[in-house]
């Protein structure tokens, strides 16, 4: 007997099966006798609910049953043998009753029944997790097929099929080892393609598999149909957790699932003979969200897997589709009529049922669906219909158009988008004079949009470990498998040679918002010698290519890109979030360039503009190193100053501190003007809107060469020696600066930093009507620390209001990112106009995991499951988020309406800015880039309640 791969994991406690009795594991389907619900999508999983609701509508269903994602989650605790024992029964009586329904038998009779064994969890994972066709071929029922059909080809190939996909999936032979039989029959034989294998070819193919079977498992495939089937249902439920699913779940963030579903269904043919044909199809363009006519391919006497491998290049639903795709391909009108006929040409009456059946699913799901479908001699079947996977630009699309077709509300077109998905829209595009310039390989399918320069490379693994190295990569494969995903995830773009629309390639790049070529048939790929070949021209490993995902177009060398605009359905949508959402969406920013992309992406302010990005540019380093050269000595100076009762010693104090002092001033004042340009630009940018400006935040030591050259450049530059610059250097220097001389601590040792950046901001605000600056003091622990600070802010807003005549309403706050100002937030709210969380410091200070350092464990600690993400990414709403909730509920308690932000990477995450809805924050700020997925999320925590 044949061994499954997927050993049981634990043996079965008794009490356990028979508590687990109780539960129904198996739900029938099929015309008017749905034990199922649409309902029912946890339990059933997508796959199963859909078949159930389809079935209900009258569609053409073939009967079949659902396993439920109870019976895998069993699977997983009792394990398989257990498990089986517990769902024998009611498998027993569903496989009655389809029998019954199909008239026909499991394993024997006159009229043999074959059913698929398919996967199916609530959430899609397209390919991930494994399935059997044709299962319950035997010698008998393949000679009671033959007597039926009277197609032995038919039923040989199938019989050869069977045997390799369950040989593969359920025993765990090796495809190479399949492969390499078929080959040798082919070679023998002469032939090139499986469709020159005659019925004697097969019997041999099949015989060859046998015996290697044999030979490789040590035991016989298995022939019971019942054994087969129950190989086949714990071979699915294993595949759950088969690694390529694992990280599909990792990627997409699918979780708190109970596993998968079965859907064990009566099999129907679309390889019976050119009657016959199976296909794909959305009801709308799932790349663009087009809907100009019905996108689908199909292939004439195939099984459903062919068209998604992408071995045989499908033919399109309808003659407008097949006219567009003759069109990009350069195919004659004549040939395409007679070599790839649109269905609705080459089976106009079953084309004119899917079309039906087309309108009726949307209208019914309200969503754009993704239909499989079977023609078996002429009769059509429907095989699933699920939501379809869809760009970014395609979601915003099709929600948009539905809510202008009125099949849905804008409420619901607002939750219809992915937040996280929106980046996608936000990415450069190939720009239109430099694309034209460049020179063009080949034209493959148009996969998924968007634009990708990358090095070449032909396998995952070398993908993965160049992108670590920094290097952008385009993987180029003949063909993808779920294999490829942790390459094509890394990639800045995918070339296939093979495959449609709806091959794997595809469907997996634009789940990714990942450019994606596929189908590029002139292309000859060389794995062996790492060579792309297009007629004459020969690229290798790294070379530099170029891909348009939503024309198809292949370029050599590097092409510029830029902005896509964000008008049509982005800004309808992005309307939509603002009318609904609570949360005020701010961005951080320091540049008035990044000011005004962050308010194109409709940042309403900015929430953190910080300020020490400005010393860096152009020659003001050199006058802020200047300071900080001089900064530490001053204050020491002035320390002894203070503490000096002696004339004489105060008067060679005060010539000792002269020199420094000039320097130190000078420095500042060279300073003064440059902040306040900025910050005239900033204001600017804005338009009237507040921005929020943090005083000097990192430790000084950041701001000073730490290489040898540098600082012999910086000796150089300033007149000194290296030796003063290194000392200087050194005196800086902190065991953990993190926690060391930064923040506010700065302004307090070095008050005219303070002073400087004070009145830059009020002297620019002064310049710019209606500008609204917001003060905020860093890295506060204590009241008193803020306070001090404070009065400094306010002595200078009064000289400057004193020197322009002008009022100035300039608010003062702080950031909340020390764990003692959460938990001191009364205390501090006295002080301050408004709060904001820096919860990059904050997550640090409360996890005590260091910024710069937990990079080496938090990997371990997230697939450890202690947190369920990284939480310097998505807030750790448990522990830090509870310090947040605490301090906004001290903070209004003194002042019911304290304005509170937050500034930490933390403002640009979905579930974090859910988070922020929920505990009552006034904004969120994040980086410009991600400020549409703010205001989307916020939309959508509101809507959602
Ligand atoms: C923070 O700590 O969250 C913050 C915004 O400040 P920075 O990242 O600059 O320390
Ligand atoms: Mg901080």
């Amino acid at each position: 007997m044949a061994k499954s791969v997927k050993v049981a994991k634990k043996a079965a406690p008794a009490k356990a099966v028979a508590q687990a009795k109780k539960a129904k594991y198996v739900y029938f389907f099929g015309a008017k006798q749905s034990e199922g619900t649409v309902a029912m999508k946890a339990l059933l999983g997508g796959k199963g609910a859909n078949l159930a609701d389809m079935a209900g509508l009258g569609l053409p269903v073939p009967p079949g049953f659902t396993i439920t994602t109870e019976a895998c989650a069993k699977y997983y605790e009792i394990g398989e043998k257990a498990l089986h024992e517990l769902i024998r029964e009611e498998v027993r009586d569903a496989l009655t009753k389809l029998e019954k329904a199909t008239g026909k038998t499991l394993g024997c009779g006159v009229n043999p029944l074959l059913v698929s064994v398919r996967s199916g969890a609530a959430a899609s994972m397209p390919g991930m997790m494994d399935t059997v066709l044709n299962l319950g071929l035997n010698p008998e029922t393949v000679e009671a097929m033959i007597a039926r059909t009277n197609n032995p080809r038919f039923v040989w190939d199938s019989y050869r099929r069977f045997i390799q996909m369950f040989g593969n999936v359920v025993l765990g032979v090796e495809h190479h080892d399949f492969e390499h039989e078929l080959e040798a029959v082919k070679h023998a034989k002469g032939y090139t393609l499986d469709t020159e294998l005659m019925t004697e070819d097969l019997k041999e193919v099949v015989a060859r598999y046998m015996k290697m079977v044999k030979k490789v498992k040590g035991c016989d495939f298995p022939t019971d149909a019942m054994e087969q089937l129950t190989l086949g249902i714990n071979a699915v439920f294993g595949s759950w957790n088969n690694p390529r699913a694992i990280k599909y779940r990792a990627l997409n963030d699918i979780r708190g699932l109970l596993g998968t579903a079965v859907n064990v269904q009566a099999m129907v043919f679309g390889n019976s003979g050119t009657n016959s044909a199976t296909g794909v199809a959305f009801t709308r363009d799932p790349s663009t969200g087009e809907h100009k006519y019905f996108y689908g391919e199909y292939l004439i006497n195939a099984q459903g897997e062919d068209v998604v491998a992408g071995i045989r290049t499908p033919q399109q639903i309808t003659v407008k589709g097949s006219r567009e795709w003759a069109k990009a391909r350069s195919v004659t009108e004549a040939v395409r009529k007679a070599q790839y006929p649109a269905l609705e040409e080459s089976m106009p009456k079953v084309f004119k049922q899917l079309d039906a059946i087309r309108v009726k699913l949307e209208q019914h799901y309200k969503d754009m669906q993704d239909l499989e479908f079977t023609i078996e001699d002429g009769t059509l079947y429907m095989l699933q219909t699920r939501n379809g996977k869809r760009t970014a630009a395609a979601a915003v699309k099709i929600a948009t158009d539905l809510v202008q077709e009125k099949i849905i509300d804008e409420k619901a077109a607002v939750l219809r988008v992915d937040p996280s998905q929106l980046d996608q829209l936000l990415h450069p595009v190939f720009v239109k004079s430099s694309e034209a310039k460049a020179k063009k390989i080949t034209v493959g399918l148009p996969a998924s949009p968007g634009a990708a320069t990358g090095q070449i490379v032909f396998n995952a693994a070398t993908a993965e470990l160049w992108a670590k190295e920094g290097k952008k990569v385009i993987l180029c494969r003949i063909e993808t498998s779920p294999e490829d995903i942790g390459g094509m995830n890394v990639a800045a773009g995918i070339l296939t040679a093979r495959g449609g629309m709806t091959s794997h390639a595809a469907v997996v790049a634009r789940g990714m918002g990942k450019c994606c070529v596929s189908g590029c048939g002139e292309l000859h790929i060389s794995y062996d010698k790492k060579t792309i070949s297009c007629n004459k021209l020969v690229l290798q490993e790294g070379d530099w290519i170029s891909l348009n995902g939503s024309t198809g177009a292949v370029y050599e060398g590097k092409i510029d890109s830029q902005d896509p605009k964000l008008t049509g359905p982005f800004a309808m949508i992005m309307a939509l979030a603002d009318k609904y959402r609570k949360l005020g969406v701010r961005t951080n920013a320091d540049t008035p360039r990044d000011t005004a992309k962050a308010v194109e992406f409709g940042a309403e302010g900015i929430g953190l503009c910080r300020t020490e990005h400005m010393f860096f540019e152009g020659d003001r380093i050199t006058s802020f190193r200047r300071m900080i050269l001089v900064a530490e000595t001053v204050k020491n100076l002035r320390a002894a100053l203070a503490a000096c009762c002696d004339a004489e010693e105060k008067a060679v104090l005060e010539r000792e501190l002269a020199a420094p002092l000039k320097q130190y001033n000078q420095a500042l004042k060279e300073l003064l003007p440059l902040q306040r340009k900025d910050f005239i630009g900033m204001f600017k940018a804005l338009k009237g809107r507040p921005c929020t400006v943090r005083l000097l935040d990192p430790p000084l030591h950041e701001f000073l060469p730490q290489d040898d050259a540098g600082q012999a450049e910086m000796a150089k530059l300033m007149g000194l020696s290296v030796e003063a610059i290194k000392q200087v250097v050194d005196s800086l220097h902190e065991t953990n600066p993190m926690l060391g001389h930064r923040g506010c601590r700065l302004g307090i040792s070095y008050p005219e930093v303070t002073l400087m950046q004070v009145r830059a901001i009020c002297e620019a605000a002064a310049a710019v009507k209606g500008s609204q600056p917001e003060i905020m003091v860093p890295l506060v622990g204590h009241v008193k620390e803020l306070a001090s600070q404070k009065a400094l802010i306010e002595q200078t807003i009064a000289e400057v209001e004193k020197a322009k005549k002008t009022k100035l309403h300039i608010k003062i706050g702080t950031m909340i990112e020390v764990p003692r100002a959460a938990i001191t937030a009364d205390q501090i709210a006295a002080e301050a106009d408004f709060f904001s969380f820096g919860t990059n410091d904050l997550t640090q200070m409360t996890c005590a995991f260091s910024r710069d350092d937990a990079g080496k464990f938090l990997g371990e600690y997230v697939a450890k499951g202690f947190y369920d993400y990284d939480p310097f990414q998505v807030l750790d709403q448990d522990g830090v988020g509870r310090l947040v909730d605490i301090a906004i509920k001290y903070g209004r308690g003194v002042k019911p309406n304290l304005k509170v932000g937050v500034c930490g990477e933390h403002g640009g995450d979905p579930k974090t800015v859910a988070f922020c809805h929920r505990l009552g924050f006034t904004y969120v700020s994040c980086s410009p880039y991600r400020v549409p997925i703010a205001r989307l999320a916020a939309a959508q925590a509101a809507l959602k309640g």
